[in-house]
């Protein structure tokens, strides 16, 4: 506190436990600013310029021209070479399968993926073009969770280990560009800084005392309730509307979808004519059988384990708030952003159903095929994926400052109502 009296501060709340912090008014280079309360990371001064954004978005582009086309692995199946791509086992899943899942599968592994460095293009042409640039920034802001490059790649180490009980297996010669890909969408996600993206674009002036933060773009400015955020122009409300109606809402969703995802079965496989169906449990047993154990265990984690896990997690928060639990709100906070980091590794299940299914595909001798389950299990995990997205991490830290405030009668934070 003793530096911070010396230089120019200023207050403002944390996006995430609506905490009051005072910060100093600039960053230096490499510095980060966390909340003292829930740990929160409340500003960073990174100085990724746009122009580095966009060399690193165009050599994303070249490379996804050969990672989602070229062959990333080749198998040697009853005589014939087969190679397959992501859009190859994309465009089998919905011809053979069920199109509303090859969607889901085409979002996380193609469109997300695509959409950072298309994103940072727009941005960098529609600022030429006085374009309204606010739906990308508001965009490319929640596009992390979605981007699940890394995840397909592990579904394709997965794979190639399934596939090697019935066949040689090889590597293709987008692989390469596929994992460099992957490697810059990471950097790039680790890089970019949204505060200075909004700030180039949507200037503000740098207010001392500012006690709303918005809950789209996270700036933080003086306001009346039911305003307008100055910045994107979202609507502003103390917390997110309706976040507890529409969480309760996707998990409730998620659990009974998660019914038929795990009886029914997810794989059905021919062999000689013969039919082989496998539910995501039977799946996990067959492989622990072939002798795969550590690949069962990553099926096991990703398949069973998390979804579960995940819902659990959420339900536990949820009626927590409900009945104003006398649970401290950081390890709830903690469980919470545990639960948004593991959600998305379960469409790891899949990815290597698309991939297997474009691969072992010679009619009556062999075929992989997926079953009704892969639909109920894809929409279950992107429910539990929104679910933690719509839930308002503020609300787990009302109650607790209720609390706080009656033991002290202190008034050091409000608690404002949805
Ligand atoms: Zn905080
Ligand atoms: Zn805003």
């Amino acid at each position: 506190m003793s530096t911070l009296s010396k230089m120019e501060t200023k207050s403002i709340r944390c996006q995430e436990c609506d905490n009051l912090v005072t910060l100093p008014l600039a960053l230096k280079r490499g510095e980060d600013a966390y909340c003292p309360q829930c740990q929160a990371k409340l500003a960073s001064y990174r100085d990724w310029s746009l122009t580095r954004l966009l060399i690193l978005s165009i050599t994303m582009l070249i490379l996804a021209s050969i990672a989602f086309t070229q062959p990333l692995i080749k198998i040697h199946l009853l005589g014939t070479m087969i190679s397959t791509n992501v859009l190859d086992g994309i465009r089998l899943m919905s011809e053979q399968g069920d199109p509303l899942t090859a969607a889901m599968v085409a979002f996380c592994a193609v469109a997300a993926p695509l959409s950072l460095p298309i994103a940072i293009l727009y941005l960098h042409l529609g600022a030429r073009l006085r374009f309204n640039l606010r739906p990308i920034l508001l965009m490319l802001g929640k596009l992390k969770e979605w981007v699940m490059l890394d995840v397909y790649l592990i579904g394709l180490g997965v794979a190639t280990i399934k596939l090697g009980d019935y066949s040689t297996v090889y590597l293709g010669d987008g692989l390469i560009a596929f994992i460099a890909l992957m490697l810059l969408s990471l950097l790039m996600l680790i890089n970019i800084n949204m505060d200075q993206l909004w700030q180039q674009f949507y200037p503000q002036k740098e207010v001392k005392n500012s006690p709303a933060t918005c809950h789209a773009c996270h700036y933080h400015f003086k306001t009346m309730p039911s305003s307008h955020c100055p910045r994107c122009k979202s609507c502003y409300l103390a917390r997110q509307p309706m976040s507890l109606q529409k969480t309760w809402a996707a998990l409730i969703a998620a659990m009974i979808l998660l019914l038929p995802a795990n009886l029914l079965p997810i794989s059905i496989f021919y062999l000689n004519g013969q039919r082989n169906e496998d539910t995501i449990f039977s799946g996990v047993i067959a492989l622990v059988n072939s002798g795969n154990t550590p690949i069962a265990i990553i099926v096991f984690i990703a398949s069973v384990f998390v979804p579960f896990f995940k819902i659990i997690i959420l339900l536990g928060l949820l009626l927590t708030i409900q009945f104003n639990a006398k649970i401290h709100p950081l390890l709830r906070m903690k469980l919470y952003r545990f639960v948004s980091w593991i959600g998305r590794w379960s469409m790891l299940d899949l990815f290597v159903i698309g991939l297997m299914m474009s691969l072992i595909n010679r009619d009556q001798l062999m075929t992989f095929t997926m079953g009704p389950a892969a639909f109920y299990f894809g929409t279950a995990v992107i429910l539990t994926i929104l679910a933690v997205e719509w839930l308002d991490s503020r609300l787990l830290w009302d109650t607790y400052a209720t609390r706080r405030k009656r033991c002290s009668g202190s008034t050091s934070r409000d608690t404002p109502q949805a």
